[in-house]
C-alpha cells in the first residue's frame, strides 16, 4: 500500500476533491480542517462530528502528525521575550522559527526553506547553502506547534525565518491559504508579511490576497547592490522602484524597505539622500536593521555593524524627509535568532 499522505500538506480544494471522488460531502473537507487548525486536534478518530465513514476513509489516507519541537532557547529583556523553536521534520532536517512577544502581540517569525540560494553576503542563512524548499504542511505546522506550545494565538506571522519566501512560491502561497482562512488558523492578511530579497516575478499573488510586502533592498545603488545581493543582477534597484511605483497603495499598506545598515558599506548619509530621492513616503516606509553577527561567524567575518551616531544619522535623514522609519534590533539576538542568524544548528550541537 503506498505510504499515507500528510493532510497539513492538503489544501481545503484538494480535500474537498478527496471527499467528493470517495463518496462524502465536500463540506467534509472543511470540517477537517476545522479540527485541525482551529480545535488543535489531529487525531482522526476525536473528530466528533464527522461522520464514522469518513473519519476511517481519512485515516486509512492521510497522518497527521505534527512536526517535533525539539528545543526552545528562551531570551527575555524589556522589549519583550523572544524564543527560538528547533523543529524537526519528518526526513530529520531542522527548522527554525522565532517567537516574539510583545504586550498583546505575538509574531512569529517562520522559515520558507532550509538554507538559502540567494547568497546574500551578510545573511548566514546564505551560508548554509540550499538544502530544499520547505512544503505548506511543514510551514503551516510551525504556527500550529507553537500555538500549541504557547496555548495562545499567534497574532502577527512574517516570512522572515530561514529562506526566501518567493523562491518556493506555490508552497507559501498555499499554507498562506490556510493561515489567514478565518475558520482555521485565522491571522489576518494584514498581519502577515512576506519579505523578499526582490523576486518580483513572485510579488502578485501576494499582493492579490492583500499580504504585506517587504522588500529587502540593503543598498542605494546598483554597484552595491550587486556585491553584496546577487539578485540585483536579475531585478536591479529601478525594477524594484517602478514595481513600487506603478502600485497604488491603500493608506494601511505601503511597502516596507527593509536595510540592513553595514559600517562603510551601505551605511553613509550619501545613501541615505539617494533612497530619499528613490523612494515616495507615500508608497513606502523603511525598516532598518543593523546588521546582526554571530560572535564567531565565519560567514560575516568582513562585517561589522555601524555606530549608534551613524545610525542616527541615516534615520534622521529619511525622516526629515517624511518617511516612517522603524529601527529593528533584533530581538533573540543573543539566542542567535535575529534576522539573519536562523541557521539550524545539527541535532548533535544540541
Ligand atoms: N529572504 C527574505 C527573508 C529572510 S531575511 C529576504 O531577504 O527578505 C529577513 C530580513 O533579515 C531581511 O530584510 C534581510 O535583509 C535581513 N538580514 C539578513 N541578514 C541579516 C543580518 N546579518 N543582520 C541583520 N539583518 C539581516
Amino acid at each position: 500500500m503506498a505510504a499515507k499522505e500528510w493532510i497539513l500538506n492538503k489544501s481545503q480544494k484538494e480535500l474537498e476533491e478527496f471527499c467528493v471522488a470517495n463518496g462524502f460531502k465536500k463540506f467534509g473537507a472543511e470540517q477537517v480542517m476545522r479540527w485541525i487548525y482551529s480545535e488543535k486536534i489531529s487525531d482522526f478518530s476525536k473528530m466528533s462530528n464527522i461522520s464514522k465513514s469518513l473519519r476511517e476513509k481519512l485515516d486509512s489516507n492521510f497522518h497527521s502528525e505534527l512536526s517535533k519541537i525539539i528545543n526552545i532557547h528562551k531570551e527575555w529583556d524589556s522589549g519583550g521575550d523572544s524564543k527560538k523553536y528547533l523543529i524537526k521534520l519528518a526526513d530529520e532536517e531542522i527548522i527554525e522559527s522565532v517567537l516574539i512577544s510583545y504586550k498583546n502581540r505575538k509574531t512569529l517569525c517562520v522559515s520558507s526553506q532550509i538554507g538559502c540560494k540567494m547568497g546574500c553576503v551578510y545573511c548566514e542563512t546564505s551560508g548554509l547553502g540550499f538544502i530544499r524548499n520547505l512544503t505548506s504542511g511543514e510551514i503551516i505546522s510551525q504556527v500550529l506547534i507553537v500555538e500549541n506550545d504557547i496555548k495562545d494565538k499567534i497574532t502577527n506571522i512574517v516570512f522572515m525565518g530561514m529562506g526566501e519566501p518567493l523562491d518556493n512560491v506555490l508552497e507559501v502561497e498555499k499554507s498562506l491559504d490556510i493561515i489567514s482562512n478565518a475558520n482555521f488558523l485565522s491571522v489576518a492578511p494584514r498581519k502577515i508579511t512576506v519579505s523578499t530579497c526582490g523576486l518580483l516575478n513572485g510579488l502578485a499573488g501576494i499582493e492579490k490576497y492583500k499580504y504585506k510586502i517587504a522588500i529587502s533592498l540593503n543598498a542605494a545603488d546598483n554597484v552595491t547592490r550587486s556585491a553584496i545581493m546577487p539578485v540585483n543582477k536579475k531585478f536591479p534597484i529601478e525594477d524594484i522602484t517602478a514595481f513600487i511605483n506603478k502600485r497604488i497603495p491603500a493608506g494601511h499598506n505601503k511597502i516596507t524597505i527593509e536595510y540592513v545598515l553595514i559600517k562603510g558599506l551601505n551605511d553613509s548619509v550619501e545613501s541615505a539622500k539617494k533612497l530619499v530621492r528613490m523612494f515616495s513616503p507615500a508608497k513606502v516606509k523603511f525598516n532598518l536593521i543593523p546588521l546582526n553577527k554571530e560572535k564567531n561567524s565565519v560567514y560575516l567575518r568582513n562585517f561589522e555593524r555601524p555606530g549608534d551616531n551613524v545610525l542616527d544619522n541615516f534615520k534622521s535623514k529619511l525622516i526629515k524627509a517624511g518617511f516612517i522609519v522603524t529601527v529593528r534590533f533584533s530581538k533573540a539576538q543573543s539566542i542567535n535568532g535575529g534576522c539573519g542568524q536562523l541557521r539550524a544548528e545539527k541535532i548533535r550541537s544540541l
